[in-house]
């Protein structure tokens, strides 16, 4: 196992917050587990926060659950606020990775003034991946209803076909994986997040990026923890 400090001491305030950005099939989402596992430090995934709320049937799935399947985002104010509460509580007090957030400029500006008045610093590591893998990726993923983990039937297929390692559940694609609404969650990145990476780069936040096209999770991951070590 890798050992990264989250105590990284960049220039005079230690790093506490990790953002996780890149395009959806990026890795994000297997990066913040490898890291939050390492850190000890709580995995915020809007995304999955958001799926939550709609497989529990509550006010705030009910109210997202048609912009999340066409792929479009969901209001800033409400991840605004989602992310505030989950960043504000004790566990989070040592730090955490974010991952799937901030994803427009309002919600970056937000996301920098919540940090900035707490003396709080972050470093945005940005997943850099080929278009054309990440279509791959997608089409091909297949997620574990009951646990969560994810499969790709190209690169990382089940043992058995169509059902999970862990536990044997069948498999299922998400709803926003068909190809449509991936092609639609895509041009949402270039319109929408993309500008958020100029905007942290303006702001001469610390932004490093990390080439995770091609190499296996470990070794992205190994990449990513260089990233963190102090400079
Ligand atoms: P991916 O990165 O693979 O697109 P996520 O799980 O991060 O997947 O997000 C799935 C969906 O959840 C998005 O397409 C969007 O509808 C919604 N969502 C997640 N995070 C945000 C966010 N920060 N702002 C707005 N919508 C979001």
């Amino acid at each position: 196992m890798f050992s990264v400090s989250l105590c990284l001491c960049v220039k005079e305030k230690p790093v506490k917050a990790i953002v996780l950005f890149g395009s959806p099939g990026s890795g994000k989402g297997t990066q913040a587990k490898m890291l939050t596992e390492c850190l000890g430090v709580p995995h915020i995934s809007t995304g999955d926060m958001l799926r939550d709320s709609i497989r529990h049937g509550d006010q705030l799935g009910t109210a997202v659950v048609a912009r999340m399947q066409s792929g479009a985002l969901v209001s800033d104010e409400v991840v605004n606020r989602l992310v505030e509460e989950r960043i504000s509580r004790p566990e989070a007090g040592s730090g955490f990775v974010l991952d799937g957030y901030p994803r427009t400029l309002a919600q970056a500006e937000r996301l920098c003034e919540w940090l900035d008045g707490r003396g709080i610093r972050e470093v945005v590591i940005h997943l850099a991946v080929d278009y054309n893998v990440i279509i791959a990726r997608l089409t091909g993923r297949r997620q574990c209803p009951r646990c969560g983990t994810l499969y790709n039937i190209g690169s990382h297929p089940p043992q058995v076909d169509g059902a999970c390692d862990l536990d044997g559940e069948k498999l299922v694609i998400r709803d926003d994986d068909s190809e449509s609404v991936i092609r639609e969650r895509l041009a949402a990145y270039e319109r929408q997040t993309h500008p958020v990476l100029q905007f942290f780069l303006k702001a001469g936040r610390r932004v490093v990026e990390v080439d995770a096209s091609y190499d296996p999770p470990s070794a992205v991951f190994q990449k990513v923890s260089q990233a963190l070590e102090p400079r």
